[in-house]
């Protein structure tokens, strides 16, 4: 027998849900497409209601289903995580995440370089609720140290910011958090398991949204939470009552056992299955788009009509030295470039014929966006200001296609 600790990761991720044998010996764990599940006496589903059970059985589908707990389970042996919870989008974890460890009162230190529903969801949502956050420049240790009071419920950033591509030095960040007892929480889908291991950067809980490189050519929106077991939530001013009782993380018990199941953001059994084989191609799709990507921005650079590229293993960027430490060579798909104003952007992107102008982020496609008239577009000019978005900027997630023919789109929509 191989021990799984020296397994691969994908060696890993083929052979993580082994536990519950399908009754047909199906390999790919089948869709439980249902919303309920039958006991066979009264005591047994009381000692399910009642968590008495030594392996848990499923009761209702909001609160677990067959099919998600194998996507789980997968997660869990890559990501070297305690506890998996997935949801039905990125929102959706980051969502549940802070409703369990905000409270009214408290205050949230971010940088202010965030996912725009991300900014939305803390600066209207929770401000609402009595939540107030401290943006800070992440690249500023000691801004974020003077930031922290005792009322401070979690740091967050983005591993990459998204789309300013800023690296967070997270191991440096990581002591000034533990001295003050503060959880490490990074949203790290810019950079899936494969291309960095949260843990070792002192990453306290991870949000992701699975709607991008996992679910595997974009065929599903999804969320995920990985708690790595490493915070003391003793010490943390609103799950401390929790951990008396919490036979397992104080902060996974409280989601699982009240935040997850009164808000309903479930992950459905066809997008867990969907995701389990969009995982199972990830490491081959994330290098392949990695590598398009590092070749890309080099190519861009040598373009007089762009302005400016972005892309964190450029050498002329600031982040280089850190992209190389953290991400073992990928530093993922997106990259961004400037042209010399908006209409010059527009009149661009509308000559694309293989890239395509939407939204998303590590489709097998290309993808192309301009960030301030779109995701950024119901925003004040003042707010985007806050924020750092310009109107020369434009965003892409490089995918499968041949680089040349990538190239060769871009040259003709530069002509
Ligand atoms: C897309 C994205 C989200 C939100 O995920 P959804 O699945 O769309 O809800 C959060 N953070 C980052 C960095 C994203 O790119």
């Amino acid at each position: 027998m191989v021990d799984s600790q020296c397994k691969g990761f994908n060696s890993q991720l083929l052979s993580a849900d082994k536990s519950i044998k399908d009754a047909h010996g199906a390999i790919n764990t089948p869709i439980y497409r249902t919303a309920a599940y039958e006991f066979p006496n009264s005591q047994a589903i009381a000692d399910a209601f009642q968590n008495k059970e030594m392996i848990p059985s499923h009761t209702y589908s909001r609160i677990s289903n067959p099919s998600v707990e194998s996507l789980e389970k997968k997660i869990k042996a890559i990501s070297g995580g305690d506890n998996v919870m997935l949801f039905s989008s990125g929102m959706g974890a980051i969502s549940n995440a802070f409703m369990a460890l905000a409270y009214a009162g408290s205050n949230i230190v971010t940088s202010p370089h965030l996912f725009g529903n991300t900014f939305a969801f803390f600066q209207f949502t929770l401000a609402e609720f009595g939540v107030e956050v401290r943006f800070v420049d992440t690249d500023d240790l000691a801004a974020i140290e003077n930031a922290i009071d005792e009322n401070t419920c979690a740091f967050f950033c983005e591993v990459i910011t998204n789309p300013h591509l800023e690296i967070a030095d997270l191991a440096n960040i990581s002591p000034i958090l533990k001295k003050h007892n503060v959880p490490m929480v990074v949203d790290t889908t810019i950079i899936p398991w494969c291309g960095f291991d949260a843990k070792k950067f002192g990453v306290d809980i991870e949000v992701v949204s699975t709607t991008k490189y996992i679910s595997g050519g974009a065929t599903s929106l999804g969320g995920a939470i990985v708690d790595y077991g490493s915070f003391d939530w003793s010490k943390h001013p609103r799950l401390k009552k929790v951990t008396p009782q919490a036979p397992f993380s104080a902060f996974m018990f409280k989601i699982k056992r009240e935040i997850a199941r009164n808000f309903g953001a479930n992950m459905d059994p066809d997008t867990a299955f969907f995701q389990s084989l969009g995982l199972e191609t990830l490491t081959l799709r994330y290098e392949k788009m990695s590598n398009n990507a590092y070749e890309l921005a080099k190519f861009l650079e040598t373009l007089p009509q762009i302005v400016k590229v972005s892309y964190t293993q450029l050498d002329s960027s600031p982040y280089k030295k850190l992209s190389d430490e953290m991400f073992k060579g990928h530093p993922g798909a997106m990259l961004t470039f400037d042209l010399k104003d908006q209409v010059t952007c527009f009149a661009f992107m509308d000559k694309l014929q293989l890239i395509k102008r939407a939204t998303n982020l590590f489709d097998n496609n290309s993808l192309i966006i301009h960030p301030a008239s779109t995701i950024y577009g119901t925003f004040t000019a003042e707010m985007r200001k806050v924020i750092g978005i310009e109107d020369t900027l434009i965003r892409m997630s490089v995918g499968l296609e041949e680089l040349e023919d990538i190239k060769a789109d871009i040259l003709q929509a530069l002509q």
